[in-house]
């Protein structure tokens, strides 16, 4: 299975992934994460992509697209995997065509969780990450176990500091004027599907489901 999960920042594409990648036992490639844990190991692409992220701006394609070239690369992708956060412009999913052409491993399926505005600007408040393994909680919708902390590896759980209000605000403007023309990109392909992702953990996963035909 090879699957690009689509999406407005906060929509619910990393959580669901992580059920996905279980189900399915592929990776999840979420560029997101990649660039955070090279920015905790304060390591040269860490520091090029730190102010981009913290301001709510894109990482400029190439430095992106030469990241996803990589790590595509490795052994574990070759069952699937679970794009996250890539591609986000017109640019980089024209170059992951190319790449996945030359990996003969198109991809099967895009899925896009659709929430409104408003609902994820309330949501990310209530946001927290681990650390560690990236795992995503919140408040309201996935509370972790023990308060505060990572469910899988005890890491104290933080705020990341482009979920505030108004960073938030700017990486939506960016989402809909640089990344929602991949709908269309990928309808004119024949390979997107349209999920809701207002709901429970559980209604948005099994609408995934659905839409991906294994249930
Ligand atoms: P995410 O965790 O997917 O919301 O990504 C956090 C931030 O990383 C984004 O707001 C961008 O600054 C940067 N980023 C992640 N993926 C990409 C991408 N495919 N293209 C450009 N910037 C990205």
């Amino acid at each position: 299975m090879r699957l690009i999960l689509l999406g407005a920042p906060g929509a619910g594409k990393g959580t669901q992934a992580e059920t996905l990648m279980a189900l399915f036992d592929i990776p999840t490639i979420s560029t997101g994460n990649i660039f955070r844990e090279h920015i905790a190991d304060n390591t040269q692409l860490g520091q090029r992509v730190k102010t981009y992220i913290d301001s709510g701006a894109l990482v400029p394609d190439e430095l992106v697209i030469e990241l996803v070239k990589d790590r595509l690369k490795k052994d574990d992708c070759h069952n699937g995997m679970i794009l996250d956060g890539f591609p986000r412009t017109i640019p980089q999913a024209e170059a992951l065509d190319i790449m996945l052409d030359d990996l003969n491993m198109p991809i099967d399926y895009v899925i896009d969780v659709d929430v409104a505005d408003e609902i994820i600007i309330d949501r990310m408040s209530g946001r927290t990450v681990c650390p560690n393994c990236g795992a995503s909680y919140h408040k309201l919708y996935k509370v972790e176990k023990l308060p505060g902390k990572c469910d899988k590896c005890d890491d104290l759980l933080i705020q990341r500091e482009d979920d505030t209000a108004d960073t938030v605000r700017k990486r939506l403007e960016v989402y809909h004027s640089q990344t929602e023309p991949l709908i269309g990109f990928y309808r004119a392909q024949g390979k997107l599907a349209h999920v809701d992702g207002v709901g429970t953990f559980d209604e948005v996963r099994a609408r995934i489901a659905k839409a991906l035909g294994v249930i």
